[in-house]
């Protein structure tokens, strides 16, 4: 008999599908079953991907150790959907699994991570019953001779709740784990386990506060035609992309809403991705009025648990609808035949980890293996998704005016330069704006400030040599913070921290400066200017613990604070009706970087932030600080002109051939040194140009050069990049590279249509 092969996937970064024997005492595993194997000392659990083929002769395999699956863990959709993806962004099919995986699938910790066990404990039936009845007329311990103090308390307590108790309610009666099994032991009570599912929504973790808003809601004539061409597009049942251009409060949600709701009835699964959920309150808390428990939500800042228990919900066929950040793209949900990806011009559906795939992207394609209407929604849409709609890929729905015929806020420019000119080079609010808040608050009206850059100050500088404090393992300079009294400088990159010193570790003067600012100090300064006023920060230093990020919207939401502060976070697709006026403190934040998405970032910045303006009855009023008020990014982004804006971007895409005019794939080698970097970057760019093969298409090659942040925690970078018109032979010619050198391959990151090429 021949030996039976498989093919595992194991989660270890860049190895190849490895081949195993099942060995004849166990059952072939089925395609997208787990299963412990051997790795040299190791023992892993992997996936199984098919049958293999038998190696070369001299390769001596090694048996499978255990099945853990009877039946697919992964379906087989969501596996076609990795071995996709793994392909696509040239990334193991390993390193891919476990991205699609809920939390600790692939540890040797499954056994801790099922599902709560609720432990329920319930007096046995009419034998305590009966005793207890003729307790009056008996002595206790006539009746149960052999039982303890404790032990009849316990059974008190169990007679009055006939439903029994759960682990929670035994803890609070303090009643341990041992009485409770020796009570078991002796027939005088059993023990029940149920499964209970960690509810988000219960936990805080996802506690949105709804907005009033009522279900049958009646649709602007707009919507209702981009509801029935959405409509049209589901009821074929095959596979096409809408591109959903709305402006900011133009209802995209309430046609997401009604159109999802017609597919589930129609027997099929929902598949909604947001950017990050907490800044998307309104839709996750839309959906879930609509859908109630029926939809399972998923993302990073839920518990382990409770993405684990969501997951297993949709893996059961137990909900219909799924919301979710860009991992929920590899739900096991059952015949997906809509797929929304909400404000999918955001970067945030970038994994910037191998595998380094987009979550709009790989919707896609999951909406082309499924058969499925993929809608794709934005104010600002990415230029790829507007290049595609131009070029006929995707079908174009336009909203062009807001819900309610409220008008767009009303965009003012500041030129900074002739601010400071008159206010001197230490200002950060312009008068315009110091005015326009002071209205707000005697108003009681809401305002949002952006400035897209954290911290209180940008750097520490030496006034007398010049020296900054530098990061020791990443090549910028440190961001200061405030610590109390203290000023603590760190690295966003690696997170090193140290306290500002007194003097400069270069000459010793006394004279170190704290240059340029960021959100803490514009939180400070409206502060000082306005003291009555309640403000609140939103940046990545603020919502570090869990939950907070939500509490602190829900805050401003409600109305407790009058002002709230941050960076791009709060641009995000929130609806906070009593916001009428919204500042941006240096609108060119971005423009300084050397990336080509430079101008892109900009206008989405600034159009999204602008539409949190006047979204309820009150106008809106939007103050733009900058020091570039002519760029072509502002101008149009205040103008609210998407079409303009495209246009002129598109040239410039064309002029340098940058995507989406082309394709591009961006290999970093990382070394210890900068020669290493360098050579090894060489050395791979040289190989990958040796594979080009003209039949799959041509491409050119970059560099290799430094990479702009030339030492990222404490390593050396280099890097190249492949531009062409086909990603095929572009990856074809690196997958082979890769191959061939090993050794560079595992001190090299492969990027596949990046978005940050710092
Ligand atoms: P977008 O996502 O397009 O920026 P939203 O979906 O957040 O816009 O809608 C903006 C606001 O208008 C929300 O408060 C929403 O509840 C409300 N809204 C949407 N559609 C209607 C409608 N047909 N009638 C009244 N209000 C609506
Ligand atoms: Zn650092």
């Amino acid at each position: 008999v021949a030996a039976r092969l498989i093919a595992v996937a194991v989660p270890v970064p860049a190895l190849d599908l490895l081949t195993y024997r099942v060995p004849e005492l166990l059952p072939t595993p089925v395609a997208g079953a787990r299963v412990v194997v051997p790795l040299g000392k190791r023992t892993l659990t992997g996936v199984v991907v098919g049958e293999a083929d038998q190696p070369a002769a001299d390769v001596t395999l090694k048996d499978i150790l255990r099945i853990l699956d009877e039946t697919a863990f992964l379906p087989a959709d969501v596996l076609q959907l990795t071995e996709w993806v793994s392909d696509y962004y040239l990334a193991g099919p390993g390193a891919t699994l476990a991205a699609a995986m809920p939390p600790h699938a692939l540890t040797n910790r499954v056994d801790a991570f099922r599902n709560v066990r609720l432990v329920t404990l319930t007096a046995e039936g009419h034998d305590v019953a009966a005793r207890t009845a003729i307790g009056p007329r008996c002595a206790p311990d006539a009746a149960l001779p052999h039982l303890g103090t404790r032990q009849r308390e316990v059974l008190a307590i169990l007679q009055g709740s006939p439903d029994g108790l759960d682990s929670a309610a035994l803890t609070a009666h303090g009643i341990s784990a041992a009485v409770v099994s020796r009570l078991k032991v002796m027939g005088l009570a059993t023990i029940r386990q149920e499964r209970r599912d960690r509810d988000p929504f219960a936990s805080g973790s996802a506690a949105l506060t709804p907005t009033a808003r009522d279900l049958d809601r009646v649709l602007t004539p707009e919507q209702q035609d981009a509801l029935q061409q959405l409509r049209l597009m589901a009821q074929a049942r095959r596979f096409q992309v809408a591109l959903l251009h709305g402006v900011t409060g133009s209802g995209k949600t309430e046609v997401y809403l009604q159109l999802a709701e017609e597919v589930r009835n129609a027997g099929r699964g929902v598949l909604m991705l947001v950017p990050e959920i907490a800044l998307t309150p309104a839709v996750a808390a839309a959906f879930r009025q609509r859908f109630g428990s029926g939809v399972a939500i998923q993302h990073s800042g839920l518990s382990d648990g409770e993405r684990h228990d969501q997951w297993h919900r949709i893996r059961r066929g137990d909900v219909d609808v799924v919301i979710g950040t860009r991992s929920a793209i590899f739900v096991p949900l059952a015949k997906p035949g809509l797929i929304v990806v909400d404000e999918e011009h955001d970067t945030s559906y970038k994994q910037e980890d191998t595998p380094r795939y987009h979550g709009r992207d790989v919707a896609v394609m999951r909406g082309k293996f499924a058969g499925a209407l993929v809608v794709l929604g934005s104010a600002t849409p990415a230029m790829e998704s507007f290049y595609n709609a131009r070029h006929d890929r995707y079908t174009a729905i336009t909203l062009t005016r807001r819900v309610l015929d409220r008008a767009m806020a009303d965009v003012r420019v500041v030129d900074m330069r002739e601010e400071m000119a008159e206010e001197g080079p230490d200002v950060i609010l312009s008068r315009a704006l110091r005015e326009a808040l002071h209205a707000r608050l005697e108003k009681k009206e809401q305002t949002l400030v952006l400035l897209n850059r954290r911290g209180y100050a940008a750097a520490v500088f030496c006034r007398q040599c010049g020296a900054t404090i530098d990061c020791p393992n990443c090549s910028v300079s440190l961001t200061v913070h405030r610590a109390g009294p203290n000023w603590r400088a760190r690295c966003h990159y690696c997170n090193f921290a140290r306290l500002v010193p007194q003097t400069c570790a270069n000459c010793a003067a006394p004279y170190l400066e704290r240059v340029g600012f960021g959100t803490e100090r514009v939180e400070a300064e409206i502060a000082s200017l306005f003291p009555g006023a309640r403000i609140g920060r939103v940046d990545r230093d603020s919502v570090r613990r869990r939950g907070s990020l939500t509490e602190a919207l829900n805050r401003f939401g409600r109305g407790e604070l009058d002002v709230l502060v941050g960076t791009q976070m709060i641009a995000k697709g929130h609806d906070f009706p009593k916001v009428t006026l919204v500042g941006v403190i240096s609108a060119d934040v971005g423009l300084g970087l050397a990336d080509f998405r430079a101008a892109e970032r900009t206008f989405q910045l600034l159009t999204q932030v602008a539409g949190r303006a006047g979204r309820g009855v009150h106008l809106g009023e939007a103050i733009i600080q900058t020091l570039f008020p002519e760029h072509y990014s502002i101008t149009l982004a205040c103008a609210q002109d998407y079409p303009t804006f495209y246009a002129k971007e598109i040239e410039y895409r064309h002029a340098m051939r940058y995507p989406p005019v082309i394709a591009m794939i961006n290999v970093v080698v990382r070394g210890r040194t900068y020669e290493a970097a360098m050579q090894g970057a060489a050395d791979l760019a040289s190989r990958t140009s040796a594979h080009a093969n003209p039949s799959l298409g041509r491409f050119v090659i970059l560099g290799p050069a430094p990479a702009p942040l030339t030492k990222l925690r404490g390593e050396h970078r280099a890097q190249f990049f492949l531009k062409g018109t086909s990603r095929a032979g572009m990856r074809h010619a690196v997958r082979e590279a890769l191959k061939e050198l090993p050794e560079i391959a595992r001190k090299a990151s492969v990027d596949v249509d990046p978005l940050s090429v710092l």
